[in-house]
């Protein structure tokens, strides 16, 4: 369905975007990756799967290391097609402690970087007349939990921004759409969970389930394959006309 279009997803060599890099390119699509850690294996995951793949390695916090990003991806394959803004970090804290860099790099990191990346994005995609945007927020652009103000107040950012990218292009072929996950297991929810178990003495399996107990009524872990899956779905000209949408995909946890 995507052959001879390219995506570029930020934050792609682990957990949810490597899961939505792979989903696009099994649907032939050319890939960008960004993000840190093991480079050469997620490459060589996305080239196994016999279509095209380079790597930026721009740090999201600064504005000009995702031009260079935009630039290289666009002299790579042409241009972007389909920009899914995915990295992010985390950090827990009540606000009175919360460490003011730690703020800093969260809003750069989880929020400014998407407006950045689609800002550089839009004007070929507009030109062409077709295009994809899909932000990664979470249940947290729809709702809060104690001790996360950066990372909600980013990701309510996030279902903002995407909301007006909708608006601004709604009568072109260029959409814009997020994506709220609930709980994923990935590096990301792996330190709160071992933080839990630390805390309370729990073991790896108890603080997990824990987790979901909190706030997921089905008690399960949405994967980053079932995000892929609905990565796709907004590819597809299925969603043409799903505009500015905020998908949760969260086991019940916004429904309750
Ligand atoms: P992860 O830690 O597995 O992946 C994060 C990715 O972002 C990695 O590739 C990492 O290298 C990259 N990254 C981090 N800082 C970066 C920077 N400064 N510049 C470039 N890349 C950077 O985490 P994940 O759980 O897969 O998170 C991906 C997205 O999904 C995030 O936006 C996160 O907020 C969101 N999310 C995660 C969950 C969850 O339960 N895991 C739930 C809802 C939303």
């Amino acid at each position: 369905m995507l052959k001879g279009k390219t995506a570029l997803v930020t934050g792609s060599t682990s957990g949810i975007g490597l899961g939505i890099a792979t989903a696009l390119a099994q649907q032939g699509a050319n890939i960008v990756l960004n993000g840190f850690g093991d480079t050469d294996g997620a490459q060589a995951a996305i080239r196994s799967l016999g279509v095209k793949v380079a790597y930026h390695g721009a740090d999201m916090s600064h504005a000009s290391e995702i031009e260079a990003m935009m630039k290289f991806a666009a002299d790579t394959f042409g241009r972007v097609d389909i920009l899914v803004n995915n990295a992010g970090i985390q950090h827990v804290a009540p606000i009175q402690d919360f460490p003011v860099d730690k703020w800093d790099a969260i809003i750069a990191i989880n929020l400014s970087s998407a407006f950045h990346a689609t800002r550089m994005a839009l004007p070929a995609m507009q030109a062409a007349n077709w295009g994809r945007i899909i932000n990664v927020a979470s249940t947290h652009g729809l709702v809060g939990s104690a001790e996360k103000s950066a990372y909600v107040a980013s990701k309510h950012g996030v279902v903002g921004l995407t909301k007006v990218t909708a608006l601004e292009n709604a009568t072109s072929g260029v959409t814009c759409n997020a994506i709220c996950p609930g709980w994923v297991l990935t590096p990301l929810v792996q330190k709160q969970v071992d933080a839990k178990a630390l805390a309370l003495g729990l073991s790896n399996e108890d603080a997990k389930k824990q987790l979901l107990q909190e706030k997921e009524p089905s008690m399960q872990f949405t994967t980053p394959e079932e995000l892929g899956a609905l990565a796709v779905f907004f590819c597809s000209p299925a969603a043409n006309n799903v505009r500015g949408v905020a998908w949760n995909m969260d086991g019940g946890w916004t429904a309750q």
